[in-house]
């Protein structure tokens, strides 16, 4: 008898399929399979059932166990990990085996959380309750309780008796009930039957829109401010969607922790849909058991971030990316891909529609609504312009001149005026500085000495409730000294502001106020964030400080100010994405200011009151803003009228990093003359966690012929020696230089 050769994906940094005899075990595609590998054991996927091998068959070693128990990857899954792992240049096994919850990475049957589902038969359809003698009143109730709703489970059994779960198997003997084990769906019960809202006339023809082409692949961008009424839109999408038998919808978030109002909103106005999240706050048999229940088509309403773009769903019909310019949905390690990306690629092998949510899309995306010329690849550009609720006005935006007034511990009199008569109303205020820590810098006013982190090219930022000094690119912490290493002397000065020194700052200016801290070393703990923001909404907190944390998507009716606090760095930054992102992050911040029938004011601090970018916010204008960055862009030949990747290359000594590079750019120079390849470079951060790095730029006009190229550059370096040497990865569209 011919030996079945298979074809298997192992988490291996070897782009490549492995072959092993199935022994006597029976698989599928797409199975999960132990085997041996080198002097230890591993999981791996089944991609293919061959009959033949390049290895003489003897050589070959038998897999070890197969989990049938564990349904397959389906094949769209695969197929899509295939291409992923193609175009971001990554090798396939590693790519697929972690797209899967640990527990499918573990040595072990994926234990899955089952329950019985009794379902009436035939039998149990004619059965006369009557019949069954009045005593028996547990077995009359499950029978007509069974006849009413056709299945039961073993929780709904429990509610009718404790004997129920008994009974019912006296229905199954006598051949009224049959049973199956199916995975365990517990229901969420909604808090309150929400009501309906009749939607405006933006709404409804975005809705119209979008329905109309709901059977094929289209990229819908929803553009609307905050509170211009883009969840309603959602809702009513995944309704429709829903609305056959089998359907399902996945909505990407960035960040699912900060999103436990949205999963509330579908849970209320979508009660008939269970719904799962999928994200790394859970555990990891919750996020097996999610995962599974998406995997079975049980779940219809997944809520994920971008890992979940990885997730198989069966019956899948529409994808909704909200806040899809948010830069959490590009991983940055591993494999480096864009979820918003792989989703365009997924909604069009599947033919159905994508829809991206966003106030202030990402320019590649604007671009795409309103410059791209291609039919084929041009999203439909969906615009909300009002807030959705009539009495909530936009809010006011003011940006004071910070070298032409006093300013007192780094505020301004106009903020102070303004926190103090939010104080007087008993209204809620938000500072926002995007820098934690208590100053971002020690400096020695003798010889100006800065603390530097030994690991990486950046300053040590003062953190002084704990005394400590902190590195927050590596972690690297030490106590602050009390003597200037280069000088001795003693004076030693915190310089610039953090969030904590802002706090304290606060609390001694307006000590009547009750201030709260929001930035990563404050909300360390799980639950955390949670409860400050439970405290704001109790009204027991009068002035929130913090990060972007508290820029996205919280929703503070009693809130009117909105403070912004020394963003110019970004204006100047050499990334030539820094403005688009500050823009983004500013309108988010603007946003929270008087959501409903207050008022808002905004007051941003800054030295530059007239740059063009304050100019747009003031009147909120993202279209003309991105228009003039888009301009910029492409009298620069930046994307998104070029297509870039990065060969990036990092090592404790640079010229090991330095000769891997020079080997990169001579090959990659020699591959194509389409492709435009720059010599190797040092991004800003030169050093980061002991590490010396450096990359090549590459750019070209079409895409096609970067991807040519790479392929070739990479397959050329993974095979030569030096490549062992340094740690390297190809980043493609890369968002970080
Ligand atoms: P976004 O997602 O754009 O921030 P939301 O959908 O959350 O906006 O809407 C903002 C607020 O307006 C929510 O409280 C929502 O319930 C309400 N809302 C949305 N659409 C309507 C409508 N058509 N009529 C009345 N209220 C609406
Ligand atoms: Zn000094
Ligand atoms: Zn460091």
């Amino acid at each position: 008898m011919p030996e079945t050769i298979l074809k298997i994906a192992l988490d291996v940094p070897l782009d490549r399929l492995f072959d092993y005899l199935s022994g006597e075990h029976d698989v599928q595609v797409g199975q999960r399979v132990l085997v041996p590998f080198g002097s230890r054991n591993q999981i791996g996927i089944v991609m293919d059932i061959a009959d033949s091998s390049d290895i003489a068959i003897e050589k070959l070693k038998s897999i070890l166990q197969a989990f049938n128990e564990e349904t397959p990857l389906d094949a769209e899954m695969l197929s899509l990990i295939k291409f992923s792992a193609d175009y971001y240049q990554y090798p396939f096994g590693q790519a697929l085996l972690s797209s899967l919850p640990a527990r499918l990475r573990q040595i072990a049957p994926a234990v899955s959380r089952k329950q019985y589902l009794y379902q009436l038969t035939d039998a149990g359809r004619e059965a006369d309750v009557e019949d069954i003698p009045k005593k028996q009143k547990v077995l009359r109730s499950v029978l007509s309780a069974l006849q009413a709703a056709n299945q039961l489970t073993e929780a709904e059994l429990d509610d009718i008796s404790g004997t129920a779960r008994k009974a019912v198997k006296a229905l199954v003997d006598s051949g009224y009930a049959s049973c199956e084990r199916v995975l365990a769906f517990q229901r969420v019960m909604a808090i309150a039957e929400a009501v309906e809202p009749k939607l405006n006339a933006e709404q409804m023809h975005a809705v119209q829109q979008i329905t109309a082409e709901s059977d094929v692949f289209k990229a819908w961008l929803l553009h609307g401010i905050t509170g211009s009424g883009k969840t309603e839109v959602y809702i009513r999408l995944m309704q429709y969607a829903l609305r056959h038998e089998s359907a399902q919808v996945l909505v990407l978030v960035p960040e699912i922790n900060l999103t436990p109002q949205l999963e509330a909103r579908f849970r209320s106005r979508l009660p008939d849909f269970p719904l799962v999240s999928l994200h790394s706050n859970l555990s990891e048999s919750e996020r097996l058991h999610h995962w599974q229940l998406a995997q079975s088509g049980a779940a219809k309403i997944i809520i994920g971030t971008r890992l979940s773009i990885f997730t198989p769903l069966p019956d899948l019909k529409l994808i909704i990316i909200d806040e899809e310019h948010d830069s959490s949905y590009k991983q940055q390690d591993s494999m480096r891909y864009h979820a918003r990306d792989v989703a365009m690629v997924r909604a069009k092998r599947l033919n159905i529609p994508v829809v991206l949510g966003s106030a202030t899309p990402a320019l590649e995306t604007w671009y795409n609504a309103t410059v791209n010329s291609n039919q084929a690849s041009k999203y439909g550009l969906l615009r909300l312009k009002e807030r959705a609720v009539s009495a909530a006005q936009l809010p006011q935006i003011d940006c004071i001149d910070t070298t032409k007034v006093n300013l007192q511990h780094g505020f301004t009199p106009q903020l102070i005026t303004a926190l103090r008569l939010r104080l007087e109303r008993k209204e809620q205020s938000l500072l926002f500085i995007n820098r934690r820590g208590y100053s971002p810098v020690l400096l020695c006013s003798a010889c100006h000495w800065i603390a530097p982190c030994t690991r990486c090219s950046s300053r040590l930022v003062v953190h002084l409730g704990q005394r400590k000094l902190r590195c927050h690119h590596c972690g690297h912490e030490q106590r602050i000294p009390h003597q200037c290493p280069s000088c001795g002397d003693a004076d030693l000065h915190p310089t610039g502001h953090g969030t904590q020194r802002l706090e304290q700052t606060l609390a001694q200016l307006l000590p009547e106020a009750r201030i709260a801290r929001v930035d990563r070393d404050s909300i360390s703990r799980k639950n955390a964030l949670v409860e400050i923001l439970d405290r704001v909404h109790n009204q027991e907190i009068d002035i929130l400080v913090g990060t972007q944390m508290l820029a996205k998507g919280h929703d503070f009716p009693n809130l009117t100010l909105v403070g912004v606090i020394d963003t110019d760095s970004a204006l100047h930054s050499p990334d030539f994405r820094a403005s688009e992102r500050l823009f983004a992050q500013l309108m988010q911040v603007a946003g929270r200011a008087g959501r409903a029938d207050k008022a808002g004011q905004v007051i941003i601090q800054t030295q530059f009151p007239d740059h063009a970018l304050f100019n747009a916010l003031r009147i909120q204008d993202y279209e003309s803003y991105a228009n003039v960055l888009l301009e910029e862009r492409q009298q620069m030949q930046f994307p998104p009228y070029v297509f870039t990747a990065l060969l990036r290359a990092e090592a404790n000594d640079y010229t090991l990093v330095q000769q891997f590079l020079q080997l990169a750019f001579a090959q990659a120079r020699s591959l194509s003359d389409q492709v435009l390849v720059y010599d190797p470079v040092r991004p800003q951060m030169e050093r980061l966690k002991g590490m010396e790095r450096g990359y090549v730029l590459m750019q070209a006009k079409q895409r096609p012929a970067l991807h040519q190229l790479l392929k070739h550059l990479v397959s050329q370096m993974r095979a030569h020696k030096m490549a062992a040497k340094v740690r390297w990865a190809v980043d493609v569209n890369p968002l970080e230089f």
